[in-house]
């Protein structure tokens, strides 16, 4: 009980593409009762809405009209769930169409204080987890608890392509990479919140630990945190 009353909050958790942050902000709702808050659904769920209405990254108007329009809710609880008006779109995030297009949308300032703002606000909640590209960085920087994962290309595919299941494993580890690289390249050169660790935040790389090593290192500075 005393462990919950003092849980650090809110806790930020980034890294590259498929490094195994919604998989430990997952983790840690489900031991502790934090919120999970995956921010990359909601770049996914704006793209999605974008494409849907034939708006392309370059219109930066359009996309700023958009994202001040936009009826995006969010459900964060163990899991992230997002919603259009409606729809539960959720399912939809991860198609190929969407994961091609994420990084360009995601670098227009406008789009991005817009879904800051949004994020901000499920923080002050209550206790959350949020995973993302620039949490412990700029949308929560005095965050208690922030962590940088990150893993080889090599690891980050493999592990991409074993979620997939199914035949093709050479082929979709392959498809995975060049995704993976290509979002890394965009997502940490572009000039509005581009992927850094904080300097204030533990970096742990995963390239030769398995999942329930990584779960038990961050379940445990946690606990440190609480005590
Ligand atoms: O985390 P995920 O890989 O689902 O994120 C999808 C994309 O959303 C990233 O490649 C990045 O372009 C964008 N993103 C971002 N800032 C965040 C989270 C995600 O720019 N905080």
């Amino acid at each position: 009980m005393a462990l919950r009353a003092n849980l650090p909050a809110p806790i930020a958790i980034d890294g590259p593409a498929a490094s195994g942050k919604s998989t430990i902000g997952h983790a840690l709702a489900e031991e502790f009762g934090y919120a999970f808050l995956d921010t990359g659904l909601m770049y996914r769920a704006f793209t999605l809405a974008a494409l849907r209405a034939g708006i392309s990254a370059d219109d930066v108007p359009a996309c700023t009209r958009l994202a001040d329009e936009i009826n995006m809710r969010v459900d964060a609880h163990e899991t992230t769930s997002i919603f259009l008006g409606h729809e539960d779109v959720t399912e939809w995030l991860r198609s190929p169409e969407v994961e091609a297009n994420v990084s360009a949308y995601s670098a227009i300032p406008e789009v991005r204080s817009a879904l800051v703002r949004q994020q901000r606000a499920i923080a002050r909640e209550g206790p959350a987890v949020l995973a993302g590209r620039d949490i412990g960085t700029v949308v929560l920087p005095g965050a208690p608890l922030k962590f940088y994962l990150d893993a080889s290309e090599e690891a980050r595919a493999q592990r991409r392509a074993a979620q997939a299941g199914g035949w093709g494993a050479p082929q979709r580890s392959r498809d995975a990479r060049r995704d993976i690289v290509g979002r890394d390249v965009v997502d940490s050169s572009r000039a509005a919140s581009p992927l850094r660790a904080a300097p204030d935040a533990i970096v742990l790389d995963t390239t030769e630990l398995t999942l329930e090593e990584v779960v038990a290192f961050v379940l445990d500075k946690v606990r440190c945190a609480a005590s």
